[in-house]
């Protein structure tokens, strides 16, 4: 099963995928994550990336398409994938498209997650991350057993430097701007399928595998 997960940032798609991944077994592919490792290994992607996100503006387009079709061409995409966060742009959609056309491949399910614009404010600087797993977390809507300390591997949890207040409202309305247009191209396609963000997190995964399992 081939499957986009779209939203805005603080949707709680990283937050799905994790459930997603566990029930479906795909592959959870997460470009923000890749380009936050590239980051800390300081690799050339990493340094180019770093500027455009400390500012909260989308990655150009050539990058990030380049690095999504060399991960898609790795063997455990083979059996479904799991796509977080790409395609953010229309550019992106379309050669999205094109790269799987080439590989005899097709995305089957698209969901959209949403959440209004002032409570997702509310969950990306209430978010606080492990650095091990990568599970989120949340101060109030999500918390972990212990204060500041992953429930599943005791990771000392930190706050993404583009979640702080001034950054989040310049990511939230750059990506505003670019999700209509996305919306509009799988809409077009019939893939579109929209799920409602403000719920819990169990019942948001509940309406997801409801439309994934058809
Ligand atoms: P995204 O990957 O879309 O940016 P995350 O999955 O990291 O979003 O979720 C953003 C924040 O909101 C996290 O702190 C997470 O714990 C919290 N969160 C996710 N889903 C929900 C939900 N349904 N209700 C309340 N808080 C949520
Ligand atoms: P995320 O973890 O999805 O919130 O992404 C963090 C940052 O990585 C974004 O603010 C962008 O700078 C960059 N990024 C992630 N995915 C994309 C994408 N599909 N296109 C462009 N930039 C991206």
């Amino acid at each position: 099963m081939n499957i986009i997960l779209m939203g805005l940032p603080g949707a709680g798609k990283g937050t799905q995928a994790d459930r997603i991944k566990s029930e479906f077994n795909i592959p959870h592919i997460s470009t923000g994550d890749m380009f936050r490792a590239a980051v800390k290994e300081e690799t050339k992607l990493g340094l180019g990336a770093k500027s455009y996100m400390d500012k909260g503006l989308l990655v150009p387009d050539e990058v990030t398409i380049g690095i999504v079709r060399e991960r898609l061409g790795n063997d455990d995409c083979k059996q479904g994938f799991l796509l977080d966060g790409f395609p953010r742009t229309v550019p992106q959609a379309e050669a999205l498209t094109e790269t799987l056309k080439e590989m005899g491949q097709s995305i089957d399910h698209v969901i959209n997650i949403q959440v209004s614009r002032d409570l997702l404010i509310e969950r990306l600087t209430g978010r606080w991350i492990c650095p091990v797993c990568g599970t989120s977390y949340h101060t109030l809507f999500n918390p972990p057993k212990v204060a500041g300390v992953c429930d599943k591997d005791g990771g000392k949890l930190y706050q993404r430097d583009d979640d702080k207040s001034e950054v989040v409202t310049q990511r939230l309305d750059v990506n505003i701007k670019q999700a209509q247009p996305l919306i509009d191209y799988y809409n077009q396609l019939g893939l579109l399928r929209n799920v409602n963000g403000e719920q819990d997190i169990q019942d948001v995964f509940a309406e997801i595998a409801s439309i994934l399992r058809g």
